[in-house]
């Protein structure tokens, strides 16, 4: 198909969801895509008053590629959940953008609210596809292939966070490497003074400490924004499970005894997946916050009281709040500082396992 022209979308807040979608659609519909620069360095993120880091990289972002492209892609995200919402910020996100940009270029801010019915993912796209010149039957079968797309892309996910670099992980054309042989690897992590496996519950005790990563998408797999703690965190042994992993079903389960409902879509996911691995037997579980975001400051209050009502957990939790100030070195002390806590723990349970 002959291109007709250069989409931008900008590397921020749910591109680290859904790019796998939104790419395929584009260029299904002979959209080269283009995408903004990673590693945005600390001066240049565009400021404006009493927002948070994730809307001002957005911002950042899209005034980046505005003489690059010939359509920005910034949709009004009002729901992406049957009954739950996004939070209001998302609402005004491509008027916020609008503004940065002057005027200087065209931007796609067709409107997703999940919350009308089955088929109006399907119809905010084919709306966007007439947007840009396509037939209502071009537009489904680009959104078929999208679909299909993004499926199989979730299906590799937990592979590609522990495999790829950070700023990998996003490119669709590069494959998640094979896994590697012991023979030449390094050592998976073990606890210091473990000296074999014991199998407790189904988990293997003494293998690679397994953490759970909680957040907004952006929070966790943004590296401007949580200074690359994926990387981190793997380097020091650690391999990662996100709320990707669960069903929605899983979700509502752990969710299903609140005393008030949640009516966030990423706060239901963020909260009934915290619950859900602190019950399961993983070795750690972090959450990643914005400083100045409203919804994770009334979720950290949700998450102590019910920890509180539930007698608190033995696996060990660590809270971290990101702005642009936050530096590398001050992050690598608490995931150390987290890492000995999860160790302690470690060791303990073998004790207690070996003495039975
Ligand atoms: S949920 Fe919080 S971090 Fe995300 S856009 Fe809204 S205010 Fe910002």
């Amino acid at each position: 198909m002959e291109e007709k022209g250069c989409l931008g979308i900008p590397r921020a807040l749910m591109f680290y969801r859904y790019f796998p979608f939104w790419r395929t659609f584009f260029e299904r519909l002979g959209w080269k895509v283009v995408v903004s620069d990673g590693t945005i360095r600390r001066e240049k993120i565009v400021f404006f008053e009493d927002s948070c880091l994730p809307m001002k990289l957005l911002v950042t972002h899209a005034v980046q590629l505005r003489e690059k492209v010939d359509h920005l892609f910034i949709p009004r995200l009002v729901s992406i959940h049957r009954t739950y919402i996004m939070c209001p910020k998302f609402r005004g996100a491509p008027d916020v953008v609008r503004l940065a940009t002057e005027g200087k270029v065209s931007v796609i801010d067709e409107t997703i609210d999940l919350r009308k019915g089955g088929l109006s993912l399907l119809q905010s796209f084919l709306k966007i596809g007439e947007k840009l010149g396509s037939t209502r039957q071009e537009g489904k079968k680009a959104f078929r292939e999208a679909e299909h797309s993004f499926n199989g892309f979730q299906r590799g996910w937990v592979d590609r966070i522990n495999q790829l670099p950070t700023r990998h992980l996003f490119e669709m054309d590069i494959p998640i490497p094979a896994q590697r042989s012991r023979q030449g690897c390094p050592e998976p992590y073990m606890v210091q003074g473990a000296t074999s496996s014991v199998e407790v519950g189904g988990k293997e005790i003494g293998a690679p400490l397994h953490v759970a990563l909680i957040g907004h998408p952006y929070n966790l797999f943004d590296a401007d924004i949580n200074k690359d703690i994926l990387s981190l965190a793997k380097n020091l042994g650690m391999k990662i499970l996100t709320s990707d992993l669960l069903t929605e079903k899983e979700i509502d389960q752990e969710l299903s005894d609140l005393s008030k409902e949640i009516y966030w879509s990423s706060g239901r996911e963020i909260v009934g997946s915290l619950f859900h691995f602190l019950s399961s037997g993983v070795d750690g579980v972090v959450f990643l916050t914005s400083f100045k975001c409203g919804i994770d400051a009334l979720l950290q209050e949700f998450i102590k009281r019910r920890l509180k009502v539930r007698g608190g957990s033995s696996i060990p939790l660590l809270i971290l709040s990101f702005d642009e100030h936050t530096g590398r070195e001050g992050l690598t002390t608490r995931l150390e500082a987290f890492r000995d806590v999860m160790e302690e723990q470690k060791r303990l349970q073998i004790a207690k396992c070996k003495r039975m």
